[in-house]
């Protein structure tokens, strides 16, 4: 990690210096942008980024009472007395250039890595097959962005033999700006795949976009038989770049490889001039083959001798790159992230620890492995996971490791230790777990995913998985089609569209969403009391719910004359006033609403002489936006609504928000987005007009048992699914209790199962469902997908003749949601 004085910092950024001498000197050994995974320490400087959702600003006073000293802002207002500030104009840019400082200061080599698909991956076998032998710095986890990359190469120092540095773009322009970050002395340029290609007029351009990144290196690796490999040919000969080209159909391809797959490994075979190698991978798909590939080629790039580093290969494990929430055993809720151990990761996994515990007042326990190869000294290390595990207010540790066992008296919280996972399962007892949100985070090799398996709830493998992520994807999408001025409400009704309620909506806080809008008050209750504070709409506001409403702080939408009535009594005898509340006009919809201009003016009359409500918006309902045959009434809807959502506007001097669209709308009709939108099905990865959104739900669950079946058998309730040949057939244990429509049996719907679809045979039962695999390899314990990357929730849609509403809304609850976050 860096160290520099505030002062040195300041030259670096071109800042300028807003502090007492004191603080000129003030050493920094640690860089900051995410005030939520800052673990506390007295050197540490933050960086107040800006962009459409954040603004780091508003969190350098939380910060500064964290003991945080020193920030880098790019806006006057915020600078105080006893603290230091640099000011510059772009604190994003800035960072940039601290890091490409930093990064200049290193002797080693870099290593960096960019493409579409593989990136984290090889990186981590590049370390697992490296660090026994050099000390190797690398990217955490996917840390691949405009931020991730400078907050990566600002962990790197000369202690460091080795940097794996990882670059991922989205749009053109991204990679001018990191280059001079990584400048990598070694390239691997992985594959150029279709992500992020809306932002490109073509692959070539992506490509050149990408290979901007090695401008300056002296050795490329890459795949010389894809159809764009000329270029990358022609790109190194021009840059006088050494490349390191392999190929897996090519005899004379300076590294040729050959492989064949048996049933749970790879055999590979490498040539390099008139030597061979051969070394095995415990994988069978052509990714994992194509960068096992790439490592192989990184190292001759190294000038490693490669038989050293071949039985190596046949350890590489599966890279989670996520980490992953899961139900587990007596009220328990598991937090499994045994990708990399860092004190980095580890205060970002304590972070949502704490935030998942909070939600159903978990008990917080840490279950912890050694943390390897971080260049501090041991007792260092741990007094600093101390003091983090005491910050987080985690109230007990399970240490596991020879490390962690030596050094238990520096703990000051309820703790156990065990010098080994096999001595931790000796002890364990189910009984002992309980109402806990327990965080299982370790080195790879100490196998946390084997205590994870005991914790486990096993009853249902029937998960939901949604990947947060491409919710946040989504979300950025919309953003882009709107003002930055332009409020949103997000629908989070029937539990988030069937993607689970609290999870969603603490990360669309997180988001800075506006609003929050549910269809009753429990609902909102719930977000409450799980500790969301921004401002929700209840879209039913029933009379017994006021009380609740107004305890809880949530804003009606007053839908009639009466109900304006019932509600203003109820304020009243509170004692409340200017209670925010959201007025509805019925512009065509005929659902809930005002209607017409006498009903209008009743409202207007009550409300102009009442102190106790303000009215926050004013909206209304489209009833066709994502039909184009019903332009016309949308047009007239609009028309409607400017004329009696203006009788409204005139009648008060306060501003009054309103808004029409809803996420079909904002697609089609950016032009009426007016003050405020209201996006509901499009966050969850629905669009009207093809708009690059992101699934955010997979279906999945694993196969029970396959079995065969004769010629003139059949399959389930009432022998519906006829047998014409000799067959196979996966039982799975998903039914419609668990939401699957029962009209997908028989044939109509499918599961994909190990690369194929499987048509679904037989009547859909009450818990299972049985798939034809007659000509697939599908074993008991595969997993299927129902919905998801491969089978769309609208083909689904499509099939049972309904809209994707319905088919998210519909899995029922006692499907378990798993929520994947990077
Ligand atoms: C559900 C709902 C929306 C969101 O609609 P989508 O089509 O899912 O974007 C917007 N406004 C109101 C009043 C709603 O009830």
């Amino acid at each position: 990690m860096i160290n520099l004085t505030a002062k040195q910092i300041c030259a670096v950024v071109n800042g300028e210096l807003f502090a007492s001498s004191s603080f000129q000197d003030f050493t920094v050994s640690e860089i900051i942008t995410d005030s939520r995974t800052f673990f506390g320490g007295s050197n540490a400087a933050f960086f107040a980024l800006t962009g459409p959702v954040f603004n780091g600003h508003n969190y350098i006073a939380q910060l500064r009472k964290k003991g945080v000293q020193v920030f880098i802002v790019s806006n006057k207002n915020f600078i105080e007395d006893k603290a230091c500030y640099i000011l510059v104009k772009n604190t994003g840019f800035a960072l940039q250039q601290l890091a490409a400082y930093n990064r200049n200061r290193f002797l080693q080599p870099v290593i960096g890595i960019t493409g579409s698909n593989g990136k984290t991956i090889i990186k981590e076998w590049l370390y697992d097959l490296l660090s026994t032998e050099l000390k190797i710095v690398r990217s955490p986890k996917s840390y691949n962005s405009q931020v991730g990359v400078p907050l990566s190469a600002l962990l790197i120092d000369n202690q460091y033999d080795l940097a794996l540095l990882e670059a991922g773009i989205s749009e053109p322009g991204e990679m001018q700006k990191l280059a001079p970050i990584v400048q990598p002395d070694i390239g691997i340029l992985t594959n150029i795949g279709d992500a992020h290609q809306e932002n490109f007029t073509s692959m070539e351009e992506k490509l050149n976009e990408k290979l901007k990144l090695f401008t300056g290196t002296k050795k490329l690796v890459f795949r010389s038989d894809r159809s764009y490999s000329k270029i990358i040919a022609e790109f190194c000969s021009q840059k006088n770049i050494d490349p390191i080209n392999w190929s897996l159909e090519n005899d004379s391809a300076p590294i040729q490889f050959k492989s064949k797959v048996k049933s749970t490994d790879t055999e590979i075979e490498a040539r390099i001039n008139d030597k061979h190698y051969s070394f095995t991978i415990p994988f069978t798909d052509d990714s994992a083959l194509e960068n096992a590939c790439h490592c192989f080629a990184t190292l001759i790039a190294l000038d490693k001798n490669p038989s050293d580093f071949l039985v190596q290969f046949s350890s590489l494990q599966p890279v989670a790159m996520r980490l992953e929430i899961k139900q587990g055993i007596n009220n328990c809720l598991l937090i499994n992230d045994y990708y990399n151990s860092d004190l980095n990761s580890l205060s970002i996994a304590l972070s949502v620890l704490k935030q998942q515990a909070a939600k159903s007042h978990l008990f917080k326990h840490v279950i912890l492995s050694d943390i390897q190869q971080t260049g501090i000294e041991t007792a260092k290390l741990y007094a600093k996971v101390n003091q983090l595990l005491q910050e987080w207010g985690i109230n007990k540790l399970t240490g596991i490791g020879k490390d962690l066992y030596q050094h238990q008296h520096i703990f000051q919280l309820e703790s156990e230790f065990y010098a080994d996972r096999n001595a931790f399962e000796k002890h364990f007892l189910r009984s002992n777990y309980s109402s806990s949100a327990i965080l299982l985070k370790g080195a790879r090799q100490f196998e946390l995913e084997k205590i994870s398996a005991l914790l486990q709830q096993k009853a249902h493998q029937t998960v939901l998985e949604i990947n947060l992520n491409a919710l946040v994807h989504n979300l950025n999408t919309f953003r882009k089609l709107l003002q930055p001025e332009t409020k949103i409400m997000v629908m989070v009704k029937a539990f988030s569209y069937g993607s689970g309620d609290v999870e969603i909506a603490q990360l669309l806080q997180h988001q800075n969403v506006d609003y929050l809008a549910v269809a009753v008050a429990d609902e909102g209750v719930q977000l409450r009391n799980a500790g969301i504070t921004t401002p929700i709409v209840v879209m039913n506001p029933e009379q017994d719910s006021f009380q609740n409403i107004i305890d809880f702080s949530l804003e009606p939408n007053i839908y009639s004359f009466q109900l304006l009535q019932q509600f203003v009594k109820a304020v009243k005898e509170f004692g409340l006033n200017n209670f925010p509340i959201h007025i509805k006009i019925d512009t065509g919809m005929n659902r809930l609403g005002l209607k017409t201009e006498e009903d209008i003016a009743k409202v207007i009359a009550i409300l102009k002489k009442n102190k106790h409500l303000k009215i926050q918006s004013v909206f209304s309902h489209l009833a066709g936006s994502d039909e184009p045959e019903l332009d016309d009434f949308t047009k007239e809807q609009f028309n409607r609504f400017t004329d009696l959502s203006g009788l409204i506007e005139n009648a008060f001097e306060y501003k009054i928000d309103k808004h029409i669209l809803n996420s079909a709308g904002i697609e089609r009709f950016p032009d009426h987005q007016m003050d405020m939108v209201r996006l509901g099905i499009g966050l969850y990865g629905i669009s009207q007009t093809g708009l690059a959104l992101q699934q955010i739900s997979t279906l999945k669950t694993t196969v029970s048992q396959v079995k065969t079946v004769d010629t003139g058998e059949t399959v389930g309730y009432n022998r519906k699914g006829k047998v014409r040949q000799h067959s196979r057939v996966a039982v799975v244990p998903m039914g419609y209790a668990d939401g699957i429509n029962r009209r997908l049996g028989n044939g109509l719907g499918s599961a994909f199962v190990n690369g194929q679809e499987a048509r679904m045979i037989g009547n859909v039962c009450m818990d299972m469902l049985m798939l034809d695999v007659t000509n697939l390899e599908v074993n008991p314990g595969d997993s299927v997908e129902i919905f998801g990357p491969n089978i769309s929730i609208s083909r689904v849609a499509q099939l049972l003749e309904t809209i994707p509403y319905e088919i998210l809304t519909g899995i029922s609850q006692r499907v378990k949601r798993v929520y994947l976050q990077e």
